[in-house]
């Protein structure tokens, strides 16, 4: 390589884009006497199936990921971000690397930031550009690192909105494979306690408020996504849907839910209890008495349950007073 040339390349190696964090690229991750003058003494690896070149020289984590929108980076945060911030809460210096320096390396290292200053994207992402300015994570990364600071930087699968990024990505799934890939089920309510929905027949208690997908009627799509495709905003969990004219309820996946978990496209939903027939799933889809359409759809019929609003849910005041 011409030396002007290898200059070139070297510049943009590797970027401090904080104290003690640097963003590079893989062949910055290949070079020793880069990585020593920068005092690097961690390195994560974000690439995919990278094999470290120097393993007993560096303390290492290597996190396989993709750089396409579809990958779930999301839920590789959390143990990146740990693994960064005990490099440096122990005085080392951390090089976050994947191919480029642009994507994957970018979003992780973005992540870190919003965490630690409590950031959202947009923040986190002009401090890195600030200092590296080729950063540019994918599409559907900056999704995912707007619905981490959505989240409150939990990626937990009991919040809701994370599982609706879940279930919209097993949609995703379906629709490209026409095969119905890893569900993520919602818990069952607590047996004690005050539910939304319960089972007209037995009183079972079936789904809480956060668990209905809410949808306006009409005509057109709604989708599980926690970004509405027409970027309307987030669709957060929702009480009830707004038109109560609709005669059905669409819900999440519920782990009490027969085959939803095992592959299958489509199936009825009975209750948990009396098996009552409530209903019927289909990762096609299905047409709500409104119009519109839901993908995947877990539709249970209203005529079948009992709601409670969330107004009554309050405990109801004291009779008055007997005169
Ligand atoms: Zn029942
Ligand atoms: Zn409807």
């Amino acid at each position: 390589m011409a030396d002007n040339c290898r200059r070139f390349v070297l510049q943009h190696t590797m970027d401090p884009v904080a104290d003690g964090l640097y963003v590079g690229s893989a062949m910055a991750e290949g070079d020793e006497p880069l990585l020593r003058e920068a005092g690097i003494t961690h390195i994560l690896s974000v690439a995919s199936h990278y094999v470290a070149s120097y393993p007993t020289r560096f303390t290492y984590k290597l996190v396989s990921i993709d750089d396409l929108p579809e990958e779930n980076i999301i839920q590789h945060f959390p143990e990146c971000n740990r693994f960064i911030g005990a490099a440096l809460a122990g005085g080392g210096r951390v090089l976050v690397h994947c191919l480029a320096g642009q994507s994957r390396s970018a979003a992780v290292a973005a992540a870190f930031l919003m965490q630690r200053d409590r950031l959202d994207a947009e923040q986190a992402l002009k401090v890195l550009k600030g200092r590296r300015p080729q950063i540019h994570p994918n599409a559907g990364f900056i999704e995912q690192l707007q619905l981490y600071r959505d989240l409150d930087y939990d990626v937990s699968t009991e919040k809701a909105l994370y599982r609706w990024f879940l279930i919209g990505r097993s949609a995703d799934y379906f629709r490209t494979h026409g095969a119905v890939g890893a569900v993520t089920v919602a818990a069952r309510p607590a047996a004690q306690g005050r539910h939304a929905v319960r089972c007209r027949k037995c009183r079972c208690p079936l789904v809480d408020a956060p668990n209905i997908v809410d949808h306006r009627a009409g005509a057109g799509q709604a989708e599980f996504s926690f970004k509405k495709r027409d970027g309307s905003g987030t669709s957060t969990p929702h009480a009830f849907p707004q038109n109560h004219a609709c005669s059905s309820l669409f819900v999440e996946p519920m782990e009490w839910m027969d085959s939803v978990g095992d592959g299958v496209v489509e199936g009825p939903i009975h209750c948990p209890k009396c098996r009552a027939k409530l209903g019927a799933y289909n990762w096609a889809g299905a047409q709500c008495s409104c119009g519109k359409w839901i993908t995947p759809s877990f539709q249970i019929h209203r005529s079948k349950v009992d709601e409670v609003r969330h107004q009554l849910l309050s405990p109801p005041p004291p009779p008055p007073p007997l005169v």
